[in-house]
């Protein structure tokens, strides 16, 4: 299984990648994520990288595709992956099409998350991630049974910096202008899954598990 998870900031792409990875034993490539642990790490990429993240703007398409290739042709990608929160640009799009017919591959599934503008802040707003794990919660919906704690793991819960309203805001903008044209371009292509990412967690996985065994 090859996928791509498409959709606004919060609705719900880290959460539903958790389930599918598990389902179909592939890893989740979050370029989210990988920027964030080389920020924490304090590495040139790191560096460059938060320049942008922290007002709500893409880091530029040369550095994220080198970035999302070299993830690919790890060994674990060998029979599937999915990319959470990649491409988000057609630049990007055009050059993972590239290169997957470059190593002899290509996608099977786009699973395109849609949620209301409003229901989008509230949640990105209230989202609050393990600072051990990086395991996700949310203050309302989706809490922890202890508060401030990581059920998994006991460790501290923060909230991202750029899970403030303007940033948030900022960024479903820049998701507007720059990543949903996607959706046409996917669907072009006829893999799009349309997936109402307004219902509970639950109900969204088991939405678009049956849409990927089809
Ligand atoms: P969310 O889950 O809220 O959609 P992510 O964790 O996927 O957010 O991304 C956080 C930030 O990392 C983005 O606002 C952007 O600055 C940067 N980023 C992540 N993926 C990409 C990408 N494919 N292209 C450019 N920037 C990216
Ligand atoms: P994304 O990766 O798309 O930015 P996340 O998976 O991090 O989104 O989810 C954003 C926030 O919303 C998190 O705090 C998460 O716990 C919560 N959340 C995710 N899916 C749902 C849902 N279906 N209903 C309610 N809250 C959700
Ligand atoms: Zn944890």
């Amino acid at each position: 299984m090859r996928a791509i998870l498409l959709g606004p900031p919060g609705a719900g792409k880290g959460t539903q990648a958790e389930t599918i990875v598990k389902e179909f034993s592939i890893p989740h490539i979050s370029t989210g994520d990988i920027f964030r642990k080389n920020i924490k790490e304090g590495t040139p990429l790191g560096k460059k990288a938060m320049e942008y993240m922290d007002q709500g703007k893409l880091v530029p398409d040369d550095l994220t595709v080198e970035l999302v290739k070299d993830r690919l042709l790890k060994d674990d990608c060998k029979n599937g992956f999915l990319l959470d929160g990649f491409p988000r640009t057609i630049y990007q799009a055009d050059a993972l099409e590239d290169f997957l017919k470059e190593i002899g591959q290509s996608l099977d599934y786009v699973i395109n998350i849609s949620v209301r503008k409003e229901l989008l802040i509230e949640r990105a707003v209230g989202r609050r991630l393990c600072k051990n794990c990086g395991q996700a919660y949310h203050m309302s919906f989706n809490k922890p049974l202890k508060e401030g704690v990581c059920d998994k793991c006991g460790g501290e819960l923060i909230q991202r910096k750029d899970d403030t309203k303007e940033t948030v805001e900022n960024r479903i903008n820049v998701y507007r202008e720059q990543t949903e044209p996607l959706i046409d371009y996917y669907t072009k292509k006829g893999i799009i899954v349309n997936i109402d990412g307004e219902k509970p967690i639950a109900q969204v996985s088991q939405d678009i598990i049956a849409a990927l065994r089809k």
